[in-house]
C-alpha cells in the first residue's frame, strides 16, 4: 500500500481506543452474569472501524459470535476474523445463499419465506443459522403467526439446523417501559418450543434490564464503545473508547455587538475572544450543534458559538487566560469530557447516529 506523506497534524483526528472496547466488552460479560456476549458490529462497528474493532475483540476478548447487517459487512468481516461466527441480521434473499455457504456465514431468518429459501437449498448439509422472533419490535422477524405456523412445522424445523433464536427490544433504554416485560414473556414463551437452543434477547440495554433479559448470548453494541444505552449512570466498567479532537486554527477577538459565522446567529454580548477549529459538517460534526455544542479544553467547558460550517466550528474562548490556548492546540469535541450522552442531550442526535456519523475525513488513530 502506498501513502502520500502529509503531517499527521493537519487534520482532526479521531481516536479510537482497543483496550477500552476490550474492557467495555468484557465488562458487558460481567454485568451480563457472565453470560457470552456476541459483539455487534454492524456499520462499520458503530463508525468505529471493522477491521480493527473485530480483530481486537476475537484475539483479546475471546470474542467469538459477530453479527453484522447485511451480507456485503459479513464478507469483509470474514477477511479479519478467519474462524469467527458471523450472523447476518438481514437474512438471506434470493441469490445470496451460496454466498453464505462460500464465506460460512450464517444468516439470521426474519420470515418464514427466508426459513423455505434457506431450508430448500441448504437441507442436504444443514449449514447453521439463527431464527428471529419478533416479540414485539414489529422490525424484523417472524411475526405472531409465523412463529406459531414455524412452531408447528416440525418437518420444515427438521431441514435446519438453529443456532440460535433471538428477539430484539423495543425500549431497552427505558427500563420501567411495560413493552420490556411483554417482549420477555412472549420470548420466553417462544424459547419452551426450542429446548437445548441457545436463545439471544439482550442489547446492551437489555443486559441493563436483569438477569431475566440475558438468556445464553447476549448482544452489546453502543455499550462496548462507552455509550450509555440507559437513562442511569453509566455502569462501573464502561468508558468512552471514541475520542475527536479538533486544532485550533486562529483566534480571534470581537467587540460587543459582532457576530460569528454563517447566518450570523450569534452576538458578542461582551468583548470575546474566540477560537476556530478544525472541524465541521463534512466530518459529520452536524448543524444540530449550532449554538449548543460544547468542546472541552484543559478542564475548560467551551461552548460553540455560531453555526458549523463545513470545515470549522467557533467556540468561545473569552474565560481561558489569553496565553492557555493557541493555534495548533488541540480541543476535545467528542470524549472522556464531552460524552456521547452530552452530545446526544445537547443536540437531539441519538448516541448512535453521533457515533455512526463519525466521517471517513478524520485521521485515525488506534491504541
Ligand atoms: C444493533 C443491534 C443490537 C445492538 O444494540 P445496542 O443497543 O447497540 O447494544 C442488538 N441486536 C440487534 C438485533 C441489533 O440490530
Amino acid at each position: 500500500m502506498t501513502c502520500e506523506a502529509f503531517p499527521s497534524d493537519c487534520q482532526a483526528t479521531l481516536t479510537i481506543d482497543l483496550d477500552r472496547i476490550i474492557t467495555n466488552y468484557r465488562t458487558c460479560r460481567s454485568l451480563a452474569g457472565g453470560t457470552d456476549c456476541a459483539a455487534m458490529v454492524k456499520a462499520d462497528a458503530y463508525g468505529m472501524g471493522i477491521e480493527q474493532v473485530a480483530p481486537a475483540l476475537y484475539n483479546k476478548a475471546g470474542c467469538r459470535n459477530f453479527f453484522v447487517a447485511n451480507l456485503a459487512e459479513a464478507i469483509k468481516l470474514r477477511r479479519h476474523v478467519p474462524d469467527a461466527i458471523i450472523y447476518v441480521l438481514n437474512g438471506v434473499f434470493p441469490g445470496h445463499v451460496p454466498y453464505f455457504i462460500q464465506h460460512r456465514i450464517r444468516p439470521v431468518l426474519n420470515d418464514l419465506d427466508q426459513i423455505q429459501l434457506w431450508a430448500a437449498v441448504t437441507a442436504a448439509d444443514r449449514p447453521a443459522c439463527a431464527i428471529h422472533f419478533d416479540s414485539g419490535i414489529n422490525r424484523l422477524g417472524l411475526s405472531p403467526q409465523e412463529t406459531g405456523a414455524f412452531i408447528g412445522d416440525t418437518t420444515l424445523q427438521a431441514c435446519l439446523n438453529i443456532a440460535l433464536i433471538m428477539s430484539h427490544l423495543a425500549c431497552s433504554d427505558a427500563p420501567e417501559h411495560p413493552l420490556n416485560l411483554t417482549q420477555l414473556q412472549n420470548f420466553t414463551a417462544i424459547t419452551r418450543h426450542f429446548p437445548g437452543i441457545p436463545a439471544s434477547l439482550a442489547n446492551s440495554g437489555g443486559i441493563l434490564l436483569g438477569p431475566d433479559y440475558h438468556f445464553d448470548l447476549a448482544r452489546p453494541g453502543l455499550m462496548m464503545f462507552g455509550g450509555n444505552p440507559s437513562p442511569r449512570p453509566l455502569p462501573d466498567g464502561i468508558q468512552a473508547a471514541y475520542h475527536i479532537s479538533g486544532k485550533v486554527l486562529q483566534l480571534r477577538d470581537l467587540r460587543i455587538g459582532e457576530t460569528v459565522g454563517y447566518g450570523a446567529t450569534w452576538t458578542a454580548e461582551r468583548p470575546s475572544r474566540i477560537a476556530i477549529i478544525n472541524v465541521g459538517y463534512a466530518d459529520g460534526y452536524l448543524q444540530v450543534f449550532n449554538n449548543c455544542g460544547q468542546t472541552a479544553y484543559k478542564g475548560h467547558m467551551l461552548p460553540i458559538v455560531g453555526r458549523v460550517s463545513m470545515d470549522m466550528i467557533a467556540v468561545d474562548i473569552t474565560d481561558l487566560e489569553v496565553t492557555e490556548i493557541s493555534p495548533g492546540d488541540d480541543v476535545e469535541l467528542l470524549g472522556e469530557h464531552i460524552t456521547l450522552e452530552m452530545a446526544s442531550e445537547v443536540s437531539t442526535l441519538s448516541q448512535y447516529e453521533i457515533l455512526t456519523g463519525v466521517k471517513e475525513r478524520y485521521q485515525r488513530v488506534y491504541k
